[in-house]
């Protein structure tokens, strides 16, 4: 495909060789529901399992990023959205959890209500219960802490302009707090309902006890970083 794609589906992967023949399946049928240009980039985060490239999707370019060794989901996340070609970035896990069809509905309400990302809220998450406390107390630290009131900033699932997401700065952890680093750089949000699915098939990534530990750490790094980041950005030529 030549031209320039609309969209751009980012999915960073580590170990998800089961996942992704029906994972590129099921953006590929919701990509035919959007109708536009669009490419699929999907980035290796130094994967160890072996799969096989599924053979290309005959409407929509697949990109293969391969990072040269496993650095995380936000390493793997950042560079797929530089890489991204595309207006509009659709962010997702992916291990299936997210459901891509839920994609379309949160685009066009971006659209219509004129705002620079969507993120989606899991309702009915299928996550443990310890997991699922854990989540909803580092949410309320950050809503009081970062002043950010998005419900749900671990869902992966998120619609959002390429010139805000391009923006997002690159360390590990970054992809928590998507929402809270776009609200602090004077972009508009809002939130949808979306699908949550339990994990397709393979396992979860990350140790519970680690994962709490580390929020906490990089909840003080964005106090400092919200409120140090740029303010200003450049205004687009046509604005
Ligand atoms: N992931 C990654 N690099 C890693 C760990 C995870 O790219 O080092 C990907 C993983 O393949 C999945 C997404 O990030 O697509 C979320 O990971 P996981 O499902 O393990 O997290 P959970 O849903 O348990 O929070
Ligand atoms: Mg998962």
């Amino acid at each position: 495909m030549n031209s320039v794609p609309t969209f751009s589906v980012v999915v960073p992967f580590y170990n998800e060789a089961e996942n992704l023949p029906r994972l590129i399946r099921e953006i590929d049928a919701m990509l035919r529901v959007l109708e536009q240009p669009a490419e699929i980039i999907l980035v290796n985060d130094g994967s160890t399992d072996t799969f096989a490239q599924p053979p290309a999707s005959p409407a929509f370019a697949i990109r293969w990023l391969q990072l040269n060794q496993n650095s995380g989901q936000s390493a793997a996340m950042y560079y797929g959205i530089q890489s991204a070609q595309g207006e509009f970035i659709i962010l997702m896990d992916a291990d299936l959890q997210n459901d891509p069809m839920d994609a379309p509905r949160m685009w066009n309400k971006l659209v219509d209500d004129g705002l620079d990302l969507v993120t989606g809220i899991r309702t009915r998450r299928h996550d443990t219960f310890v997991r699922r406390l854990s989540s909803s107390i580092a949410n309320s630290v950050r809503a009081t802490l970062l002043q950010d009131h998005t419900s749900d900033t671990g869902c992966t699932l998120k619609v959002v302009r390429a010139e805000a997401a391009k923006r997002l700065p690159g360390w590990n952890g970054m992809h928590r707090f998507i929402p809270a680093l776009l609200l602090s750089a004077g972009y508009k949000i809002g939130e949808m309902p979306v699908e949550h699915r339990a994990r397709n098939a393979g396992v979860s990534k990350v140790a519970g006890g680690k994962r709490a530990i580390r929020a906490t750490v990089d909840l003080l790094g964005m106090l400092w970083f919200s409120r140090r980041q740029f303010k200003g950005r450049l205004l687009d030529e046509d604005r």
